[in-house]
């Protein structure tokens, strides 16, 4: 049995209902994230909500917000405060959310995380938000986001370097030409890395500060991080 899965099978023994609230997924560029939110999602039941996913949802429908996206996350910058808070605000406003949900890429810099602070304080029902941070090192990240290739079709994510389609460029499954996405080159990874330095890893300090955070080593198997991440929301939800 899986880490995870005996995890949730010996909570559940033990009559534990984790309430997982706001979740902030921390991380540099490939440390992960996303694949833990989807782990944590049907765990909790609570939603993902990926900053970057909505982006890029804006930019294949030719939004406003996506025209102006487009470009900036091109080339590994970041979209304006402004924005991105505003469209964070509209998918909060879902009634989905009411028990909690997992934020993956956002807060990026400290106004967005003021932003958040203040949003979530207004709301007295909310619980606090948990934040953990995933650590992965750098040699490891360039080759999981310069190797990373996903299918068109079907979504499927895979890595020329860890995790090789079976013919070079093709999608075992649909059987269409891999993509790359733009900002997955080594030269737009190199900048994303900049920005997290600059701009991102201040909000982890903030989060730090503020207590209820934890840091996970990201570089194991999935589930074995996952289950890293479970352990940590409930250590610091019952304290
Ligand atoms: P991600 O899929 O999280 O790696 O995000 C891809 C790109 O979307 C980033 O490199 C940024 O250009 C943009 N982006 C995602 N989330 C944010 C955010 N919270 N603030 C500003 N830009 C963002």
């Amino acid at each position: 049995m899986s880490s995870l899965i005996s995890m949730i099978e010996n909570g559940r023994e033990a009559g534990r209902k984790t309430v997982p609230g706001p979740i902030l997924l921390l991380g540099a560029p490939g440390v992960g994230k996303g694949t833990q939110a989807k782990e944590l999602v049907k765990l909790w039941g609570i939603p993902q909500i990926s900053t970057g996913d909505l982006l890029r949802a804006n930019v294949a429908r030719g939004t406003e917000l996506g025209k102006v996206a487009k470009e900036i996350m091109g080339r590994g910058d970041l979209v304006p405060d402004t924005l991105v808070n505003e469209m964070v605000a509209v998918r909060l406003q879902q009634p989905d959310t009411v028990n909690g949900f997992i934020l993956d890429g956002f807060p990026r810099t400290l106004n967005q995380a003021g932003w958040l602070d203040g949003r979530l304080s207004g709301q007295s029902e909310s619980l606090p938000v948990v934040a953990v941070s995933i650590q992965v090192d750098y040699n490891q990240l360039l080759r999981r986001i310069t190797g990373r290739r996903n299918c068109p079709v079907c979504q499927t994510i895979y890595n020329v370097y860890m995790k090789p389609s079976a013919v070079d460029g093709i999608c075992d499954v649909e059987g269409a030409a891999l993509v790359q996405r733009a900002d997955d080159t080594e030269e737009a990874f190199a900048e994303r890395m900049r920005v997290y330095a600059a701009q991102t890893a201040p909000v982890v300090d903030h989060y730090r500060g503020l207590g209820r955070f934890a840091e996970v080593d990201g570089d194991r198997a999935i589930d074995v991080v996952a289950a890293g991440i479970v352990a940590a929301v409930e250590r610091l939800r019952a304290e």
